[in-house]
């Protein structure tokens, strides 16, 4: 089970003008829930072979095909090792720009996926509970630890390591690391150069426990408001950052060295239930508002890349925060990895159609990967302007 389907090419992308790497796109089912049980709420979805979902509910019957679908009985140690996310861990090491994001509506398993049962609780668990449970954000840390330390003795260079990790709430980010700093956090940048959040934190990290504390609390620091669908569901995008820095052998000239800079990045979206589910009201109508904006907007960037002549002409990755901070993700340089999340049962189905058809069109994406270089004198200088900068904050306060 889950053994055939590994088709992700693993060599590297040889002619970056050409090469293409589609947007790979897997689906995860959960199990039936004790309160759907409870209601004689049936499954409405039915697993053919390793990527075929048939979903035989009140509309009519539609199937669909996607690069895997992990069914009810997927445990997180397979979606770890099918999901294709270790190809990313390796990409990015490489110098690619990685991205794996989360869709679903709300309670369909994004951060059971992402980061385990009941998100942040899993920190406080014992250890074989999370080794056993870790979704796939602290197994790829883990694995990208791994890797590191091969290929650091490999080729005998370091490599430096930046986090960062904010969330997207009602169209505003929050820092997450450093949730007192959220006052002027803008998205700054280009469609060609890469967007990134300006005055974000960013911390340098040398072991993998400091990057799955730097998680845990960014998990504790993320937006809750009740909702009538999950009480504790999120309601805002959270964005993990890692940056990986390595120097390129091969020039000794500190003014002709450069430094590799890859990126993986893990998005765990906010519900993409409609308004009318979650009967939202006054401020929780314009959250949901502004969540929908995020998601619509990038619906409406993944048909456009999805469609071969609207590819070609504007996308509006500028309409909101979430789809500039993704540009590069889709469409872009990078390799991206969509991880759809839905419920089995039959008073989802509205829900599931709208998120497998979402995905569906995601499938169509494709991006042209290319390593992200920079000269290590413009690294250095970058660091010293921001060494410089948050001295002069410092001196302000
Ligand atoms: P979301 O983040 O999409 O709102 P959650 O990940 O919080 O949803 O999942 C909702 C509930 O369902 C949680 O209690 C979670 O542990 C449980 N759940 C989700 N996916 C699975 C799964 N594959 N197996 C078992 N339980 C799951
Ligand atoms: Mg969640």
């Amino acid at each position: 089970k889950h053994r055939s389907y590994y088709m992700f090419r693993n060599e590297q992308a040889q002619d970056p003008s050409t090469e293409k790497d589609r947007v790979r796109v897997i689906v995860r089912i959960r199990p039936v829930n004790n309160r759907e049980m409870e209601k004689n709420d049936r499954s409405i979805l039915h697993c053919e072979g390793e990527t075929s979902i048939l979903v035989e509910g009140a509309q009519p019957s539609r199937r669909f095909t996607f690069d895997s679908v992990f069914d009810v009985s997927s445990t997180q140690e397979d979606v770890f090792h099918y999901s294709g996310i270790k190809r990313l861990v390796d990409m990015a090491i490489e110098g690619y720009i990685s991205t794996c994001f989360a869709y679903g509506q709300t309670g369909s398993g994004k951060t059971h996926t992402m980061l385990g049962p009941g998100g942040a609780a899993i920190f406080r668990m014992d250890e074989n509970y999370r080794i056993k449970n870790f979704g796939l954000v602290p197994r790829a840390i883990n694995y990208l630890f791994q890797r590191l330390r091969e290929k650091a003795q490999e080729t005998n260079t370091p490599f430096y390591i930046r986090v960062s990790y904010c969330e997207i709430y009602n169209e505003q980010i929050r820092d997450l690391i450093n949730p007192g700093h959220t006052e002027s956090l803008q998205v700054r940048g280009s469609v060609e150069d890469g967007f990134y959040v300006g005055n974000l934190f960013q911390t340098y990290i040398e072991t993998m426990d400091e990057l799955l504390t730097i998680l845990e609390e960014g998990e504790l620091n993320r937006a809750m408001a009740s909702h009538n669908l999950n009480d504790t569901s999120s309601r805002s995008h959270a964005m993990l950052s890692i940056q990986i820095e390595q120097d390129i052998q091969g020039n000794d000239d500190p003014k002709e060295q450069m430094t590799r800079q890859g990126k993986l990045v893990f998005v765990d979206l906010a519900g993409s239930e409609k308004v009318k589910v979650s009967l939202s009201k006054g401020k929780q109508l314009t959250e949901t508002n502004n969540i929908n904006k995020s998601l619509l907007t990038l619906g409406t960037c993944i048909s456009a890349l999805s469609d071969p002549v609207k590819r070609a002409g504007h996308i509006p990755y500028r309409d909101s925060k979430l789809t500039r901070l993704l540009a590069d993700s889709l469409g872009g340089h990078g390799i991206t990895l969509m991880i759809a999340c839905i419920s089995p049962a039959s008073s989802c189905e509205n829900e599931s159609l709208s998120t497998l058809r979402y995905a569906n069109r995601a499938k169509n994406i494709e991006n042209a990967p290319i390593i992200k270089t920079d000269s290590k004198e413009n690294v250095i200088n970058r660091l010293k302007r921001e060494v410089r900068k948050l001295k002069d904050e410092n001196h302000e306060l």
